[in-house]
């Protein structure tokens, strides 16, 4: 073939078919150089032996017919175009094909051309609704014959030009540098990078394509493993931790000393956790648990090792309730082992806040619990040897560190809210070390979790009222959506009225929302834990960390609002001792597919990690890292559902890689 070779940095514009408004198109999508676009990656392909006759074109099944526009037509209402109808034609038959919202079809399809058409057959007789489709011109028909790369649409852009775009590009440009090292590529048997380019564009057999694909996937993780693994060297390089080992008499003695027998998954993140305080690296250590599975006991048993240690530990909170839910629960356990707990709160006085503040400072308080006050600039630590945070996605990562950075050489402990997968574990926090809580401690019995749709929800407060006259509590439960936050806190609080005077009338009813003042929140999560309320009206506020053993009924009202996550971390609210329990999901109107996709696996199983793992299938990992994380992770190609085998190896290389170092692979754009 002719031409002069093209630099890779060369702009996409020095490729056949590629003027100004088509690069603009590219650049959209982050594609300026020719090899950015060789990193542009098929979504999908066509092989010859796929396409099928129309004869063969079967209701319901999506088929790929390679075929011949017989005529084309706008269909109107008076002068509007309701949709363009096409007849496709190949030597078994024909086939009509329906296409909406794209009157300009008519005009720039022509009965003769060639099409490659993807759809669904439907409808007696059968029709293809707005199937896929791109035309056959005579100079590509040979193309054609082959394995067919399909791109994601770019605006402006026609599938025939890209592909020759990217043919010119993979003939003239010379060979990239492999950004994966050759001694690894070739251990693990992936294709070298050339190779792999070509049979991702012009794959010869399917399974080439394949084993490219899972080349380029496996390069964007490891990149993004290389930079955990350097920033975790880094940081052990940095700075040398309080070394906590040796017998630790209060460690034992709390251990000793609780209430029930640890579950074998607590007792591993304990040994974990025990491991890195006396290993002598800084921990930084992320403890994903299901809800109610006990990770506050995990922490105190790592807050035990570090004060036993002669250290102080902090326990960051995002709520006061939390805040004073944890000092009263830990006071409990360290209070008859002789060690006091403080309480810093921005409700606090601030004669108390001073006090507190002053005594960390010395060092007389060993462990103190606490919301953003323990942040401020003023709270100061002598011997600060173990930080933890929890509910740890409450904050940002910028003020999660402040609390670690207040101690020299202090241990970092965080824990999640709810489980999630591992494989976005290690993608999300891959610079942390994971310790998994799986299962729950023993007795528990799943919330039954019941859907009820419009009236039938009197059902959900009959089962309440009788719960209550059992002496058990209840929550209910309205949806807080930013925008109309107002208009939700009314609801909430016009429903806890209405709730009091009519069907609870003679209950407690209580209700917790946002704006009420904190002392008023804190006050009724007392008279709650006193059990002096019934039912507590409230909006999400008590997704939060609430640990109330006689909370046996969960009413969520417009349940079709909440994201999955959220439904599960607040359905665990109730079923936290070994009382039965019940959630009941109300939804009223219309809600949309999504919702009900949602609800359906919300009530199919209370297993948080199978319920996380079905958010990542339904959402996919894009949306799920969302498009900030995506973007700066530099993960389009990786799919964290189907290539979690990949992820582990690129992870186990790049942290056993020595020194990796030299500049990092560009990322892979989205297929
Ligand atoms: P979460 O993991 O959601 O933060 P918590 O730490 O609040 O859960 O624990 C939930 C409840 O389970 C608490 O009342 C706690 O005392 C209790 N708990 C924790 N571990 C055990 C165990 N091994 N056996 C029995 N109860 C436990
Ligand atoms: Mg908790």
């Amino acid at each position: 073939m002719a031409g002069a070779p093209i630099d890779r940095a060369a702009s996409v514009r020095t490729l056949p078919g590629i003027g100004p408004s088509r690069a603009d198109a590219l650049s959209l999508r982050g594609i300026v150089s020719v090899g950015d676009l060789l990193r542009l990656f098929p979504r999908e392909y066509v092989l010859p032996g796929e396409k099928r006759s129309v004869a063969e074109a079967r209701a319901g099944e999506t088929v790929v017919l390679d075929v011949r526009l017989d005529s084309i037509r706008a269909l109107r209402r008076g002068w509007r175009v309701t949709a363009v109808e096409g007849v496709l034609a190949d030597a078994t038959g024909s086939i009509r094909a329906l296409w909406f919202h794209a009157p300009y079809l008519a005009r720039s399809l022509k009965p003769g051309a060639r099409l490659l058409v993807k759809g669904t057959p439907s409808g007696s007789p059968l029709a293809l609704l707005h199937p896929e489709f791109e035309t056959i011109r005579k100079e590509e028909e040979r193309e054609f014959e082959r394995i067919v790369a399909r791109y994601p649409a770019i605006p402006s852009l026609p599938p025939r030009v890209l592909r020759k775009a990217i043919r010119r590009a993979l003939e003239h440009v010379g060979t990239p540098d492999d950004p994966l090292p050759e001694d690894l590529r070739v251990r693990l048997g992936f294709p070298e990078i050339r190779e792999a380019l070509l049979a991702a564009h012009r794959p010869e057999a399917i399974e080439d394509a394949r084993r490219a694909r899972r080349r380029f996937v496996f390069e964007e993780l490891y990149r993004l493993q290389s930079v955990f693994a350097v920033s975790l060297r880094a940081r052990e390089r940095a700075r040398t931790p309080h070394v906590l080992a040796g017998a630790c008499p209060l460690f034992s003695r709390f251990l000793a000393t609780l209430p029930f027998r640890l579950t074998a998954d607590q007792e591993r993140a304990i040994e974990e956790i025990r491991a890195d305080l006396e290993s002598g690296r800084p921990m930084e250590r992320l403890l994903v648990g299901d809800v109610g599975s006990g990770k506050t006991v995990v922490a105190a048993a790592g807050i035990a090792c570090a004060v036993g240690h002669g250290g102080q530990a902090a326990l960051l909170v995002p709520t006061e309730v939390l805040a004073r839910q944890h000092a009263r629960a830990l006071g409990e356990r360290f209070g008859p082992l002789g060690v006091e707990v403080g309480l810093l709160t921005g409700d606090c006085s601030m004669l108390e806040r001073k006090r507190v503040r002053e005594r960390i400072a010395k060092g007389d308080l060993a462990l103190v619990v606490g919301t953003h006050a323990l942040l401020q600039e003023a709270t100061r630590f002598r011997n600060l040897a173990l930080a933890v945070v929890d509910e740890q996605h409450r904050f940002g990562v910028r003020q999660r560190a402040i609390l670690p950075a207040k101690g020299e050489r202090c241990h970092f402990l965080l824990l999640s809210a709810t489980p999630i997968p591992r494989s976005l574990a290690l993608t999300l926090y891959g610079d942390l070390d994971l310790s998994v809580i799986r299962e729950l401690p023993p007795g528990r019995m799943p919330v039954a979790t019941k859907r009820l749709v419009d009236r039938k929800a009197a059902e959900a407060y009959r089962n309440l009222r009788e719960r209550i006259e059992a002496g058990e509590q209840g929550f209910v439960l309205f949806p807080l959506v930013e925008e109309s936050e107002a208009k939700d806190r009314r609801a909430a609080a016009s429903a806890a009225e209405k709730l009091a005077k009519g069907f609870f009338r003679g209950r407690r009813v209580g209700l917790l929302h946002g704006r009420l003042p904190v002392a008023e929140r804190i006050e009724t999560v007392e008279r709650l834990r006193e059990g002096a309320i019934d039912v507590l009206v409230a909006t999400t506020i008590v997704e939060v960390g609430i640990d109330l053993p006689r909370a046996t009924v969960m009413i969520i009202e417009g349940a079709d609002r909440f994201g999955l996550s959220q439904l599960h971390q607040i359905r665990g609210r109730v079923g936290r001792s070994d009382l039965p329990a019940s959630c009941f999901l109300v939804t009223r109107g219309p809600i949309t597919p999504e919702a009900e996709e949602r609800l359906r696996a919300i009530e199919s199983t209370n297993d948080g990690f199978r319920i996380a793992e079905e958010d990542l299938r339904i959402r996919g990992s894009g949306e799920l890292l969302g498009e900030r994380q995506h973007g700066p992770l530099g993960l389009g190609l990786a799919d964290l559902v189907r290539d979690i085998d990949l992820l582990e190896e690129a992870r186990r290389e790049a942290f056993a890689q020595a020194s990796f170092s030299g500049d990092l692979p560009e990322p892979i754009r989205a297929g």
